[in-house]
């Protein structure tokens, strides 16, 4: 029986090294990337934060890879990255900035590669054969035409499709808002149907810092201290998962892409190289656990929600936490996403477009995604919590966050 092969490797204080031996465990770039080839990097840039804080792919993975790469001499090398809905306000956020504050875009510069907002890159529609939910999908001008795509996911557990590793980093080749797509139609189909038309060549994850629970930071950081790689994406999500305490037959991304022949998510048929997952394994605490201890008495209807709104909500949860105001959401019911025909709720905020129905019925934030500051601003309103000690917290936790992050990554 063939197996796909996945490395894991403990990472010390050479980075660089160790992102090396785990390519080399999973087989090499050999026959994979030579002169002619031209190579798409896609780190997990999602939004605004910095490298060690577990949200985003820490930049000296992404320049580790980056120089292996460049040793091969091929034609043509790009990282590209499309952060969340949201980011693609230039005047306000957007994936430069990410790339920026990620460390990214200086790793580039350091390297000689350019990097390239998918988010706002031109774009081609293409069909997806065989597909489960998502029958066209818009795709970034610099995927398409790009022959090897290496994907650098970082280690996290998600709130809806319970892990985002490789195959779910691969939203970040849809530009803009054509990720919202993937929420409407089945977050889980939508990944299997995106990696049937852009699957990456190869995978290396990063497991130096990952996240936890909400991605609250530094609450929810978990440090493995790993890297791995694999030729086959859903293998490697599978081992990843796995480390993570997350069964495999939970995971229905992972289930309908090996289905669809993507690759292989049964454990039976991985080969584990490096360490072995009962030496690593670190189960992750699952969100909605850590919104019931977290946030007792507080209620959130977000199955179908995206990214753009969770995130935006959670910043909120953060800074009313910070400002010792948790007692006040007791009681409070909050919907993402589509929302329900009947809400039996006395006090509830919906939030965000999806959520429109409600409008009239219940405060309503408006927008896709709205701002953290309005949410923030609607949420204390009905929670009779004083904005200006909230708005003060997230000042403080800006303003120290990026040092903090720094210093803990070294
Ligand atoms: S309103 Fe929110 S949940 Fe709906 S698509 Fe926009 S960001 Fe996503």
């Amino acid at each position: 029986m063939e197996k796909s092969v996945v490395s894991v490797v403990r990472v010390g204080a050479d980075v660089e090294s160790a992102v090396r031996r785990a390519i080399e465990l999973a087989g090499g770039l050999d026959g994979l990337i030579g002169p002619e080839s031209r190579v798409l990097i896609k780190p997990n840039i999602c939004s605004r934060d910095r490298s060690g804080t577990g949200k985003i792919t820490d930049a000296r993975i992404t320049g580790a890879v980056t120089k292996i790469i460049l040793e091969r001499k091929p034609s043509r090398v790009v990282i590209g990255e499309g952060s969340a809905v949201g980011y693609d306000f230039p005047d306000l956020q957007d994936t430069m900035m990410a790339l920026e504050e990620s460390g990214t875009k200086a790793e580039a510069e350091r390297l000689g590669v350019p990097v390239v907002d998918l988010n706002r890159d031109s774009h081609r529609e293409v069909e997806i054969p065989g597909a489960l939910a998502m029958k066209t999908v818009k795709i970034a001008s610099t995927v398409l035409e790009s022959d090897v795509i290496i994907s650098i996911p970082v280690m996290k557990t998600h709130i809806r499709s319970a892990i985002t590793l490789s195959l779910k980093n691969m939203k970040g080749v849809m530009p803009g808002g054509e990720k919202r797509k993937t929420h409407q139609l089945g977050l889980e189909l939508a990944i299997a149907d995106l990696n049937t038309a852009v699957k990456p060549h190869f995978t290396v994850v990063d497991g130096l810092v990952g996240m936890e629970g909400l991605w609250e930071y530094p609450d929810d950081c978990v440090r493995p201290g790993l890297v791995g790689a694999s030729r086959d994406p859903v293998a490697l999500d599978s081992v990843f998962a796995r480390i993570m305490g997350v069964e495999v037959r939970e995971v229905m991304h992972l289930q309908y892409c090996q289905e669809k022949g993507l690759g292989i998510a049964d454990p039976e048929r991985i080969e584990v190289c490096g360490e072995a997952i009962s030496e690593v394994r670190r189960p992750f605490r699952p969100a909605f656990e850590a919104v019931k201890s977290r946030y007792p008495g507080l209620a959130v209807l977000g199955e179908k929600a995206c990214t753009g709104c969770t995130n935006e909500f959670i910043s909120t949860l953060i800074y009313i936490r910070l400002a010792q105001q948790v007692d006040r959401l007791s009681g409070l019911t909050v919907v993402l996403g589509e929302a329900p025909e009947v809400l039996p709720a006395e006090k509830a905020v919906a939030i965000g477009k999806c959520a429109q129905r409600l409008e009239g019925r219940f405060p309503f934030v408006p927008g896709c995604p709205p701002g953290v500051d309005e949410i923030t601003r609607k949420v204390c309103e009905v929670c009779h919590i004083d904005i200006r000690l909230v708005l003060q917290k997230r000042e403080e936790l800006h303003r120290t966050i990026a040092g903090k992050a720094m210093r803990e990554s070294i």
